[in-house]
């Protein structure tokens, strides 16, 4: 017999286990999350779990599919996966927060050269797919009796193998449908990454995950603003700062130079252009701007 004793799951409070996916597409933006975060985790050789240097943070790499699954379960607190696939599995578990980034969308496919009248198409027929669930609602909502042919992967060469005469898939381009002769009809879903959490998250736990969410929070916030430096001259002063948005008052600092002045503040990415016009027509020159880092409201 083996003495090898095997890890035990962690079971402490104080520490919040996160599961992100071991290999895919949501591998390194999830990690990268984290490390935006401040939080120090080495993706070293993808073992199965790996504990963060600096927070009291437990990571588990897995298959996507068998996320919630854990995090139902609470062998893992919180998980990071895409909102498709959280809906396809249908466990019960808290959506924490929508991540903005893997976009894409779940849509239904017909064969280009099919005459596609609306969503009657598919009565009686036969879709392939691998999100099963999530088309089934969909079309028991809509009163649509439709047969769904689960397959594993390559579900768009399905109706070309007669398989099936139409599908349902991610789409992010498109191009995959075009090259095999398909043509997207109906969006079902729009998909990005989500953060979720097993219920009942103990209070311990709930600290640590609100930790990493003020966190999160401050590296969204500062990539939405920029830092905007420029200089003035003091009779311009007044105008420039009645104009700026800034989070408070702008920081306004004198220059070597008599008469004129270095004017700081904070703009946001959406307008930003229509600011940096208009603070020119109002005298700014020499205007410098600058990424931020993190920003705490
Ligand atoms: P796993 O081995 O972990 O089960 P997978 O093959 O199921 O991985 P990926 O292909 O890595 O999953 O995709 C993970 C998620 O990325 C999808 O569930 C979806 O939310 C998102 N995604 C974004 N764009 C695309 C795309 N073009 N194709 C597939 N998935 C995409
Ligand atoms: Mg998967």
């Amino acid at each position: 017999m083996s003495n090898h004793i095997e890890p035990r799951p962690t079971t402490s409070n104080h520490v919040l286990k996160i599961a992100i996916q071991k290999s895919g597409r949501l591998s390194e933006k999830s990690l990268q999350l984290l490390r935006d975060c401040g939080i120090k985790v080495s993706s070293g050789n993808r073992k199965l779990k790996t504990v963060a240097s600096n927070f009291p943070l437990e990571v588990l790499f897995l298959r996507d599919d068998d996320i919630p699954q854990y995090v139902e379960r609470g062998v893992a607190d919180v998980g990071i996966l895409g909102e498709n696939e959280m809906l396809e599995r249908g466990r019960p578990v808290e959506l924490v927060q929508r991540l903005g980034f893997a976009g894409c969308r779940m849509s239904l496919a017909v064969p280009r050269g099919v005459q596609y009248p609306g969503l009657d198409y598919f009565r009686d027929k036969t879709v392939a797919t691998s999100y099963p669930n999530v088309l089934k609602n969909y079309f028991d909502e809509r009163g649509l009796n439709t047969e769904i042919e689960e397959i594993g992967g390559s579900v768009e060469i399905a109706p070309g193998i007669g398989l099936a005469e139409g599908i349902f898939d991610i789409v992010s381009t498109g191009s995959t449908l075009i090259s095999n002769g398909l043509k997207e009809v109906e969006v079902v879903l729009r998909s990005e990454a989500v953060l979720i959490s097993t219920q009942n998250l103990v209070a311990e736990k709930q600290e640590l995950l609100d930790r990493i969410l003020f966190r999160l929070a401050a590296v969204r916030e500062a990539g939405n603003n920029k830092y905007v430096l420029m200089n003035a001259p003091n009779d311009a002063v007044q105008r420039i700062i009645d104009f700026l948005p800034g989070m408070r008052s702008p920081t306004v600092l004198p220059l070597a130079q008599e008469g004129w002045s270095s004017v700081h503040t904070v703009i946001g990415e959406d307008d930003f252009w229509e600011h940096i016009d208009e603070l020119k027509r109002l005298g700014a020159e020499g205007i410098l701007v600058a990424p931020i880092e993190k920003m705490i409201l």
